[in-house]
């Protein structure tokens, strides 16, 4: 039986099409971390199901020693757009201090949320950082600074939701990315 749609939204990427381009992100990736321990940083809650995916490809291409942590951070929204101010509001366990730290985010749209964090991962010590994001809005970026490495597909300007990302708390189990027809505010 297949998943129905919520009211309002079409599918943008399939549930096999984001399979097979995070297959491909975990070759790229584990050929460039050779050799190295890898550290995921997922940011809560978007990043649920591609960390669990991502890392599962990873193993699968025998990336070698593969540890990750959770952050979550909130960004104030002045009407649709994050603006700097970034908090953490639940924190890493492990420290990260010396580790080859790979963030795994959902979606990078101003930049703000990644430009924090990656600098704070920066100030606590790891020796690399590097941001794998599945979703990229450029032309939302804010942020010019922001190198974000591995990108899953680049997207317009619109909103949306499935694969761990909310419409209000809701519709993140869903397999596939929809698009929302207008956009909430
Ligand atoms: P930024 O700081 O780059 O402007 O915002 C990034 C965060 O905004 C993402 O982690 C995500 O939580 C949220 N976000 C941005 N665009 C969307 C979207 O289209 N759908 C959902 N569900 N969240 C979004």
């Amino acid at each position: 039986m297949g998943v129905s749609e919520p009211p309002h939204t079409t599918i943008l990427i399939q549930a096999d099409a984001i399979a097979a381009r995070v297959m491909a992100l975990a070759a790229e990736i584990a050929q460039d971390y050779a050799g190295r321990e890898l550290h995921l940083v997922g940011v809560m809650r978007g990043a649920l199901y591609f960390l669990a995916d991502l890392s599962r490809a990873l193993q699968a291409e025998d990336a070698g020693a593969l540890t990750f942590d959770w952050i979550e951070l909130s960004s104030y929204r002045g009407g649709t757009e994050s603006t700097g101010n970034v908090e953490v509001t639940r924190d890493l366990i492990d420290p990260v201090d010396g580790r080859h730290v790979l963030v795994i985010e959902d979606i990078v749209d101003s930049g703000h949320t990644m430009t924090f964090l990656v600098a704070l991962l920066q100030a606590r010590g790891a020796a690399t950082v590097e941001v794998c994001a599945l979703l990229d809005k450029p032309a939302r970026r804010r942020a010019p600074n922001l190198q974000v490495r591995y990108i899953g597909f680049r997207i317009e300007d619109q909103f949306v939701l499935g694969y761990g990302m909310d419409l209000d708390e809701r519709h993140r189990a869903l397999p596939y990315i929809a698009v929302v027809a207008a956009k909430p505010e």
